[in-house]
């Protein structure tokens, strides 16, 4: 994604801290290399990575903001609240982060029980290994190690058929606040974004309430192009960043070559007329 200097922006990613496939250092070395400026790591729940990527995209000639993707309970549902610019040693921060995570073996222990069930045993002694971080062993995890099993052909099918949030073997998890994940970031002097909007399943209205309270809480940004958006969803969220004020953000959500649809830097620029959440940064 190219601003109108010519700088090209990726300001969301995974790394094997979370649920992507390459070391922090290696998500630098591909995001450099396909020509990314201005690059930001968003782990979920966790910035253990963040000092690792920051030293490679210096050692690269990247300008590197250090970021998070928080996982949030909203109405029953889980929405994706990235913080871009933060101290990520701020104590309540890391402190916060750490709570979030904490779920997650048991949350892990009961999908396996639960994909047992369904006739795929050893689900989670298999995607254990698969966790760079065991704290953050995730769906994906699973996913992967259900392709290795020979359960599906690939991570995307899991999803529709198994473990995306409508399905049998997805283990509903409360995580934050909206208010507790906007008063980490902000506390630790970093932006919120609300993640991939298009991807929730919430009514107009329910929309709407998320789009206020965020709002009214200090949240500054929206991502309009995401690797998880189609491109008439780009113009679809630039009409909600306008309606409301947001800063634009943008990120491909990269998670590993071959599993992940858009590779890092490769989407196209913010729509017309938006502010993007970087317009103060340099
Ligand atoms: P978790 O935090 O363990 O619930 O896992 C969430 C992760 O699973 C997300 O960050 C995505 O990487 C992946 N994911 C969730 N839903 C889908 C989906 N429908 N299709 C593909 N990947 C998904
Ligand atoms: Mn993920
Ligand atoms: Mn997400
Ligand atoms: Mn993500």
């Amino acid at each position: 994604m190219q601003d109108t200097r010519g700088l090209i922006f990726d300001l969301h990613c995974h790394s094997t801290v979370s649920d992507g496939l390459l070391a922090p250092e290696d998500v630098a070395a591909r995001a450099c290399a396909n020509g990314v400026d201005v690059w930001a790591l968003t782990d979920h729940d966790e910035v253990g990575g963040i000092k690792r990527a920051a030293r490679a995209a210096r050692e690269l000639g990247m300008r590197f903001v250090s970021g998070v993707e928080i996982s949030v309970t909203w109405a029953n549902q889980t929405v994706h609240i990235v913080g871009l610019g933060l101290d990520e040693d701020e104590p309540q921060l890391v402190q916060g982060l750490a709570q979030t995570r904490a779920g997650r073996v048991r949350r892990a222990r009961e999908m396996g029980e639960r994909l047992a069930a369904m006739g795929m045993p050893g689900a989670y002694e298999g995607a254990l290994p698969l966790a760079g971080n065991p704290d953050l062993i995730s769906r994906t995890h699973f996913a992967r190690y259900l392709v290795l099993a020979g359960y599906a052909p690939d991570v995307q099918t899991v999803f529709n058929k198994y473990l995306g949030d409508d399905c049998e073997g997805h283990v509903p998890v409360r995580w934050a606040s909206l208010g507790d994940a906007l008063g980490w970031i902000h506390g630790a002097g970093g932006r919120a974004v609300i993640a991939h909007p298009g991807r929730y399943k919430y009514t107009p209205v329910q929309f709407a309430g998320l789009y206020e309270e965020f709002r009214q809480r200090g949240g500054e940004g929206i991502e309009v192009v995401t690797g998880s958006h189609r491109p008439e969803q780009y113009r679809e969220y630039a009409g909600v960043a306008r309606h409301y004020g947001f800063l634009a953000s943008c990120g491909s959500d990269f998670h590993g070559p071959r599993e992940s649809r858009h590779d890092l830097g490769s989407l196209p620029p913010l729509p017309e007329g938006l502010k993007p959440v970087w317009h103060d940064w340099f």
